[in-house]
């Protein structure tokens, strides 16, 4: 089964009738490269850039970061790389860095909360994501976003490194898009205000899934309740890619659920059309993409759309393979 679907490699990711989906990886690092090339993905869609320093007790300084930045970026050879921003706090605890007690991490100073909260680490991450940009085709993607202004801050941010590049005599590519990531569901609920300040999103659907319902996704007594197909959750995914088919702005799913065989026909039919995932899942999910017809599944899913028992969209959900 396995060489069967290496087979897949080299075959490019369209549907049955003719529309193209674009498979990318999700990494934590260079030392996932290897993987990367082995599937032949066609970019990276989320490198989670916490994992520098996770488990060290420094911070990274912009030199570091733009080494690991620059191997990936040069590796991937212009295929677009999308690195997000620090996501740290939760369950990804800095050492030695936040010593502070958090009654509830998950809805405390994580992602962009943390990185506007630390200006000067913020800044220095910017600067050496600007900096290796040079070196392929660099996204630059926003972790947790809810409000505006942490919007805002951010491209504020960017233009302060941008300048301070300059004033340097530092290169960089001056059309680096800037993204965030839909995972709460405000966000996912107030589409309009990241629409008119960003140049992609991406959904991410682990988040997404816990705040939603209320789930902390790292507690195993309520894992049984962690459901993707609730209806409330199927709403604000379908939305969001909706929406950005209307304004012309790129989505992906970059959760768990991109990578889930299970819901692949799902999101397709919800318009999706770039599945970011890690980089083991690939093959498997572009076989399901290669068997997809999109005339066929758009009015199905939009039927599941309808439903509001979890129960039926389950039922209706595993139809659509059959
Ligand atoms: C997500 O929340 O779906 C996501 C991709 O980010 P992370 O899993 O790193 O929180
Ligand atoms: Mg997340």
């Amino acid at each position: 089964e396995r060489s069967k679907l290496n087979r897949l490699k080299d075959t490019p990711a369209t549907t049955l009738d003719g529309e193209d989906v674009k498979m990318l990886a999700n990494i934590e690092g260079p030392k996932d490269l290897n993987q990367v090339k082995a599937v032949n993905a066609d970019g990276v869609g989320l490198y989670r850039t916490e994992f520098l320093f996770i488990g060290r007790d420094s911070l990274p300084d912009e030199d570091e970061q733009y080494e690991a930045y620059r191997t990936v970026l040069k590796s991937l050879a212009g295929k677009p790389v999308t690195i997000r921003t620090f996501d740290v706090g939760a369950d990804k605890a800095l050492n030695g860095v936040s010593a502070r007690f958090e009654p509830n991490p998950a809805l405390g100073l994580r992602a962009i909360r943390y990185s506007l909260a630390e200006p000067q680490m913020f800044l220095t991450q910017l600067r050496a994501l600007l900096r290796a940009s040079v070196h392929g085709k660099l996204r630059i993607m926003i972790p947790m976003l809810a409000h505006a202004h942490e919007i805002d801050q951010s491209l504020q941010l960017i233009a302060k490194a941008k300048a301070e590049l300059d004033a340097e005599g530092l290169k960089y590519d001056p059309r680096v898009e800037i993204g965030g990531m839909i995972e709460v569901p405000a966000a996912a609920l107030a589409l309009g205000m990241f629409i008119r300040r960003l140049s992609f999103l991406s959904i991410g659907t682990n988040d997404l899934i816990q705040y939603t319902l209320a789930i902390d996704r790292s507690d195993e007594a309520v894992v049984h309740l962690y459901d993707p197909l609730h209806p409330a959750v199927l709403k604000l995914i379908a939305g969001t890619i909706q929406a950005g088919a209307r304004f012309g702005l790129p989505v992906s799913v970059c959760g768990e659920m991109a990578g889930d065989p299970a819901y692949t026909l799902l999101l397709l039919g919800m318009g999706l059309r770039n599945f970011s995932m890690h980089p083991g899942h690939i093959l498997e999910i572009k076989q399901q993409v290669l068997r997809a017809d999109l005339n066929e599944l758009a009015p199905r899913v939009q039927r599941i759309l309808k439903m509001d028992e979890q129960a039926k969209v389950r039922d209706a959900v595993m139809r659509l393979a059959g």
